[in-house]
């Protein structure tokens, strides 16, 4: 099956699968997905009891056995196999929309540990067992219309639920091709680092070729979802934003593209991605260098690397996928690596998803939902609690709380075990700063690649780039064919380099200043009236999970205002000077407990003056509810002005 043909439907009772194949299917099932499966379809309440309790996944570990004994495990997957059949064959599932405590029940089943009540609202959601409350609908015909900045992850999704309520609008894409940063990010390695079945839209299910979706896949995948909703109709590609401007008395925004076209709107939704504009290091000799020299996020298209000399500046998300990716293709790698980070080990980062799998996903009713349920569970919010700084710690220096402390023996071990035997670059690789301080990443081969003997990681951060290579801090020449730099994005400068001006046209960026971006919720920015930010101030994840739930949060609250005004005849809504200012108190005092403003690291996160800039401090089910609808008495507004 091609990669680009490979949307997920529900399956439906009728057309019952052959036996033989299910049951050889179910061999690769994940049993703790499995077991509320049987509940649902068969109603039987033995399945909620022990032998068939899993136990809790450690880590991100799938735990597809449920550490379960195999008489249990067998027992599991034939009365699974008894059931499908039943149920396609014409039996109706016993309990095909559990909510409340019947969800609650089944979900602390399935991940094997106790889950707060505060989940089932958003798990019934997210599995459709709870249909979502119903979008307003703009009467046909009403004269309001919308620019979306943007067409990647967030913008897709913004444009998608415009034309589900029925709003007028145009989204506006400086690339010629919908995905963002899986459009512009295509250097070898590139990819995900959440799971794919997670990182997809809650309403766009896939049957993905691997658990950690490859670029190409990823982009593939955003693309079908483009074509399905058909996107591209309201999508103005080649058409970058350079300005955006608020007229009060019209109560409209002109937003300019860089080709000098001018369009209005009465709202303005941006969708421009934090991970967006690359940051390019004003490093001494940069425009010295003969051979190609690149930002990571701009990979030259057929760069061939074969037997040549690369130096990779940086040891971030990006350079750890490239690395690997190069590796013994390249003549040599050379890794300037100003701080080291902490990666983690899964156990199905290189795994292919097997057909079996796949078949389950298509014939076995609710076990996709299970599936991404359990991984939601565990890839996003269940490392939170252990982020928080515990004051009565004694050891700072090394991590935050008994339970950090603990996550870094572990991680400290990983790295023990991959770098065995060569002490020389454990000292080099082991941080020494606590886990989750920076970004955490997945080991997807860089400790491997580390052993190399064509790959050397040098430690002194880069003074200068020459004519022929890079020079270290401490003395260090490295003769280079290709440098890339991995340096990282534009993080604090958010909606740069747009020019954006609200009332009495106010830029947002002296608002902000050079680093310092905040805004309500992350989505609106007293004295700018009808704009609204997805990936905004304070709403990337730190702390795990899959930023695809946090943009639907942001577009289902988006919509929701832009219904209400267009419904109420409102011409302006501005947050209150008082509410901006009293969440980014709320979520300055939530950072200061957490790890990333604990001194003695750096990170994308946090500005220069120390304060967290970019990412969420709260649980998502916390900003799931924030998010929920909007809160009125948080905005002034303004009737349409005749
Ligand atoms: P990054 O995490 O910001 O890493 C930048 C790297 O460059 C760091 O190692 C940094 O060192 C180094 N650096 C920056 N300026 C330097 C300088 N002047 N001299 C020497 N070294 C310098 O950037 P990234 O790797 O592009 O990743 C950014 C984010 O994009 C990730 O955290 C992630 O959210 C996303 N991403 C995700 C994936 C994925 O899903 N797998 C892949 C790529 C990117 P210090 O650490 O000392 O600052």
């Amino acid at each position: 099956m091609s990669i680009d043909a490979r949307a997920l439907a529900e399956p439906v009772p009728g057309t019952p699968p052959d036996r033989e194949a299910l049951t050889a299917a179910m061999q690769h099932a994940n049993l703790p997905a499995l077991v509320p499966v049987l509940h649902q379809l068969t109603g039987d309440r033995r399945w909620l009891a022990e032998p068939y309790r899993p136990t809790r996944s450690r880590g991100m570990d799938d735990n597809d056995l449920g550490g379960f004994p195999d008489d249990v495990q067998a027992e599991i997957r034939t009365a699974a196999v008894d059931a499908v059949l039943e149920w396609a064959g014409g039996r109706p599932a016993a309990v095909p929309t559990p909510t409340g405590d019947g969800l609650l029940e089944l979900l602390r089943l399935a991940v094997g540990e106790d889950v707060p009540a505060e989940y089932e609202a958003m798990t019934a959601e997210d599995m459709g067992f709870r249909p979502p409350e119903p979008a307003h609908r703009v009467p046909e015909g009403t004269a309001f219309r919308v620019i979306v900045i943007g067409a990647g992850v967030s913008g897709m999704l913004a444009s998608i639920r415009l034309t589900e309520a029925g709003i007028d609008h145009v989204v506006l894409e400086k690339n010629d091709d919908v995905g963002g940063t899986w459009l512009e990010n295509a250097y070898p390695g590139a990819g995900v680092d959440t799971p794919s079945h997670l990182y997809s839209y809650s309403f766009a299910p896939r049957q993905w070729s691997t658990h950690f979706g490859k670029r190409d896949e990823v982009l593939a995948y955003l693309r079908d979802v483009a074509d399905a909703h058909d996107l591209r109709t309201v999508i103005r590609f080649g058409s970058e934003v350079t300005r955006a401007v608020y007229d009060d008395a019209r109560q409209r925004w002109t937003v300019t593209t860089a080709g000098g076209e001018a369009l209005e709107a009465n709202a303005v939704i941006t969708a421009v991605g934090q991970l967006n504009r690359p940051k390019v290091p004003d490093l001494p000799g940069l425009g010295e260098f003969t051979g190609p020299l690149f930002h990571s996020a701009q990979w030259p298209a057929g760069l061939d690397v074969t037997g040549k000399r690369v130096a990779i500046i940086g040891t971030g998300a990006s350079a750890m996928q490239i690395v690997p990716a190069i590796a013994g293709q390249a003549a040599q790698v050379t890794v300037f690596q100003r701080s080291p980070q902490w990666a983690s080990y899964n156990s199905v980062y290189f795994t292919g998803i097997d057909e079996a799998v796949s078949l389950l996903m298509e014939q076995v009713p609710f076990y996709r939902r299970w599936y991404r349920t359990r991984l939601a569970w565990n890839f996003n919010d269940r490392v939170h609690p252990s982020l928080q700084i515990d004051p009565e710690w004694e050891h700072p220096e090394r991590s935050i709380n008994a339970i950090n402390d603990a996550h870094r023996r572990v991680f400290t071990r990983y790295v023990q075990a991959e770098l065995d035997g060569r002490d020389d670059l454990l000292a080099k690789a082991l941080p020494d700063y606590p886990p989750f301080g920076k970004r955490m990443l997945l080991d997807n081969g860089w400790y491997a690649a580390l052993r190399r003997d064509d790959v050397e990681l040098v430690t002194e951060p880069v003074a200068a780039i020459t004519a022929t290579g890079v020079r270290g801090s401490g003395g260090t020449e490295v003769e280079a064919d290709v440098v890339v730099l991995c340096t990282g994005f534009e993080t604090h400068k958010l909606l740069h380099p747009m020019d954006v001006r609200g009332r009495d046209g106010g830029s947002i960026h002296d608002v902000w200043g050079p680093d310092d971006a905040d805004a309500h919720l992350g989505i609106s920015v007293s004295g700018f009236p009808n704009l609204f930010l997805t990936c905004g101030p304070g709403t990337v994840l730190g702390h795990g999970g899959s930023y695809i739930t946090i943009a639907e949060c942001q577009v289902r609250y988006i919509v929701e205002a832009l219904t209400t005004m267009a419904a109420r005849g409102l011409g302006a809504v501005d947050v209150s000077p008082e509410a901006h200012a009293d969440y980014v108190a709320r979520q300055d005092d939530a950072h200061a407990a957490m790890i990333w403003t604990h001194p003695g690291m750096r990170n994308w996160y946090r500005n220069a003056a120390g304060r967290v800039v970019c990412t969420l401090p709260w649980r998502i089910v916390d900003y799931w509810g924030m998010t929920r609808h909007v809160d009125w008495h948080d905005f002034t507004v303004e009737p349409v002005r005749p």
